[in-house]
């Protein structure tokens, strides 16, 4: 039935204006929240940028961290406290990663709608849902089989297409998928793991934190050029759980 249009404006107004309830009144909780705590983030950018060069977000990352529901990814006993902004325990003595180190390692690797991005480290999905909202598409790894099939539920719960999750060893990288236009490791090795800096395109970026299993670590940003010839400069002193191998 064709309805008059005056009317079907009217309707669609109604629609339109109606108040939030339910689910979607949660979910309105919780974007609050977000904003909130992505000022938060941009208040550590203005602090930390004598030492990370740069002193915000960019519009499209702001975006993608107030979009993404972290209180997805952490515990459900944790969801209230998904938006302070700290890391939480996500079992396994693993840890979601401190939102603001999230956004500033994403920042950092200058994520671009056409790159196809490396995760090593999948823990919760959140880091690799942020990368989805903003590259064309995410290999995350995890070695700790329950939470790399955890995360991969979230993220297909979310819609999360382009995300492709793997069980593994992170240090040696993915290589039929090489090579990467940026790569993410949130464990950190001791040393830069040489997989990774070759499964790195010409012109990509790998940010790591670099340094001893329980002590503080480097967070480094390195650059492979269009000759293939690499930089590497140290960005801030982090502390994420160590890379293992083997398991
Ligand atoms: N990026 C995650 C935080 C990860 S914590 C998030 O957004 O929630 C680091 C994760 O790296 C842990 O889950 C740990 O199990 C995993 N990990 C440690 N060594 C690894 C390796 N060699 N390969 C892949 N994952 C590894």
């Amino acid at each position: 039935m064709e309805l008059p249009l005056r009317l079907r404006r009217r309707l669609l107004s109604l629609i339109v204006a109606a108040p939030l309830g339910g689910a979607a009144a949660a979910e309105d909780r919780y974007a609050a929240a977000r904003q909130r705590l992505l000022a938060e983030i941009e208040r550590d950018m203005r602090a930390t940028a004598g030492s990370t060069g740069r002193a915000a977000l960019s519009p499209r990352v702001a975006q993608a961290i107030a979009k993404v529901p972290r209180e997805r990814f952490v515990p459900p006993e944790l969801a209230d406290r998904a938006y302070e902004n700290r890391p939480l325990p996500i079992g396994h003595e693993q840890t979601i990663s401190q939102p603001f180190i999230v956004a500033l390692m994403t920042e950092l690797v200058d994520p671009a709608p056409t790159d196809r991005v490396l995760e090593i480290g999948t823990g919760s999905g959140y880091q690799a849902a942020v990368l989805a909202e903003l590259v064309a598409r995410v290999y995350t790894i995890e070695i700790v089989r329950p939470l790399g099939e955890r995360a991969a539920e979230v993220l297909k719960a979310l819609g999360y297409a382009n995300v492709e999750v793997r069980i593994g060893d992170g240090y040696l990288g993915w290589p039929e998928a090489a090579p990467f236009d940026a790569i993410v490791v949130t464990a950190a090795p001791e040393q830069m793991p040489q997989p990774l800096i070759d499964q790195l395109a010409p012109g990509g970026r790998l940010i790591a934190p670099i340094g001893s299993r329980y002590g503080i670590q480097q967070l480094q940003l390195l650059r492979k050029d269009a000759q293939g010839r690499i930089v590497t400069r140290s960005v801030l002193e982090v502390r994420f759980v160590p890379l293992t191998r083997g398991r």
